[in-house]
């Protein structure tokens, strides 16, 4: 697929990321076949992509450090969404940025996110900007008990909110995030959670993947699995993410995470970025979400997206299960990040895969049972 809009590509074989966590690794370990080269910024001197590219030490506000990486770099991206906006400007100065900074502030603030995409007639739950307690008392009149009260800036994997079913809860609610700037979203009941991850290249060709049906425990991605949503579905959400290329002439990975509710979909965020459940695609797919958003941000044509067998994918958060007892189960791919264990981290994760439905299932329930935990129940609502 084209679209009319196109911008120059870059040259040259050097990239930046503003990041140095598993995803950037991930990227690193994608580019490096393509004879790329990384030069990561990040505040910790352990970073986990170091492990794959030059680190710079430097916080992300930190603009003469963003000028250092951009004197060694030909383009620079990001693993991350929380890098300041002023940074990305200040680099996009010397070096291209994909993508854009005005697509990473535009997802950085959930309020002006919904907007946008309710601008651009793409459903969202109901929502209310709060910046005082009367805002949140005219706001659940409207969208009544129970809501969810977000931070709007700073919130990822369920942290930075708080669910509201009574007056306690509000109470609560107030005291803990009353200080930030805040959005009130309606509670969706929905049935299921599913996410799709698109690339469009600099020459404004766009490929997307399968959708990939997903389970959270308290706000944590757990399980992804590669497809098994309609057709209809999968349209809808290219259609959706087209509007959203178009309207930024995105470059890079994009990804839309949505509620099913009524069989139809409600966008919950939007990540401008490489993403936790396309991680499948590594092993699943012709070319890996890392791999494409390299290509596009360096110019190269994009690869194909078409999954190359059934794939789910298990997230190791805080500690790793016993990885040979794994390693056993025909089709597991094991993806340590070399971080230390520390409770609700994202240290690893297994990507199963099968050449069929059924023996994903059986596998999956072998890998289930030996990882423990809530694998085996969320494991049984999914297949
Ligand atoms: P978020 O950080 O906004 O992606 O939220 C993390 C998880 O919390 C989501 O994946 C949902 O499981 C749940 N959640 C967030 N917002 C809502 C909502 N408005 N209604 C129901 N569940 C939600």
């Amino acid at each position: 697929m084209k679209s009319s809009q196109a911008t120059s590509p870059p040259g040259g074989n050097r990239v930046g990321i503003l990041g140095a966590g598993q995803l950037g690794r991930m990227m690193g370990l994608a580019g490096i076949p393509l004879g790329l080269e990384f030069t990561f910024l990040d505040p910790s001197p352990d970073a986990c992509a170091g492990a794959v590219g030059n680190l710079i030490q430097a916080n992300f506000s930190d603009e003469d450090a963003f000028r250092r990486l951009a004197g060694r770099v030909d383009v620079a991206t990001f693993d991350f969404e929380n890098v300041p906006e002023s940074s990305a400007w200040a680099l996009q100065e010397i070096r291209p940025v994909y993508p854009s900074p005005q697509a990473l502030g535009a997802c950085q603030d959930r309020l002006h996110e919904k907007t946008l995409l309710s601008a651009l007639e793409i459903r969202v739950p109901g929502y209310y900007p709060v910046a005082s307690r009367t805002d949140l008392l005219t706001g659940l009149d409207k969208c009544a008990y129970p809501a969810i009260l977000k931070t709007r800036r700073l919130g990822y994997d369920g942290k930075g909110q708080v669910i509201i079913r009574d007056q306690e809860d509000l109470e609560r609610a107030w005291q803990k995030l009353g200080d930030f700037e805040l959005i009130l979203e309606e509670f969706v009941p929905f049935e299921q959670e599913c996410s799709l991850i698109g690339a469009r290249g600099i020459d404004g060709e766009t490929r997307f993947w399968r959708m990939s049906r997903n389970r959270h425990v308290d706000g944590i991605l757990m399980l992804s699995l590669a497809g098994g949503v309609d057709d209809g579905l999968q349209a809808a959400a290219e259609d959706m993410m087209c509007r959203l290329f178009d309207h930024f002439d995105y470059v890079g990975v994009l990804t839309l995470e949505f509620f099913v509710v009524d069989g139809q979909l409600l966008v919950n965020e939007i990540a401008p970025r490489v993403h936790n459940s396309g991680h499948w695609t590594i092993d699943g797919a012709q070319t890996s979400q890392f791999e494409n958003h390299l290509r596009a941000i360096t110019g190269m044509p994009l690869g194909s997206t078409v999954a190359s067998c059934e794939a789910l994918m298990f997230n190791w958060i805080g500690e790793l299960p016993e990885r040979d007892r794994l390693l056993a189960i025909p089709g597991v791919h094991w993806h340590d990040y070399g971080k230390s264990a520390r409770p609700g981290r994202k240290i690893g994760h297994l990507t199963l895969t099968a050449g069929s439905a059924t023996e994903l299932a059986d596998n999956a329930r072998l890998v289930a049972e030996a990882a423990g935990g809530s694998f085996p129940a969320l494991l049984n609502s999914m297949i």
